[in-house]
């Protein structure tokens, strides 16, 4: 799973919260980048801070995500 591939099939950007959610995982606040504003998260239609890319620590997290 990538972030690119989330924002795809969300049609946009999502949450943290919501990405954890949905792939049973518990990125932390430090393993991902954010939108400069927030936004609303197409998934969960709250307004939070959209997650527009992983680092390394969040990437292997992801990485055996279907
Ligand atoms: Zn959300």
């Amino acid at each position: 799973m990538t972030i690119h591939r989330i924002y795809k099939l969300n049609g946009g950007y999502i949450c943290r919260r919501c990405i954890n959610d949905d792939y049973h995982i518990h990125l932390r606040h430090r393993d991902c980048r954010y939108l400069p504003v927030q936004s609303t998260c197409p998934a969960c239609h709250g307004t939070r801070n959209l997650v527009v890319g992983v680092r390394l620590s969040g990437q292997l997290k992801l990485l055996f995500k279907h």
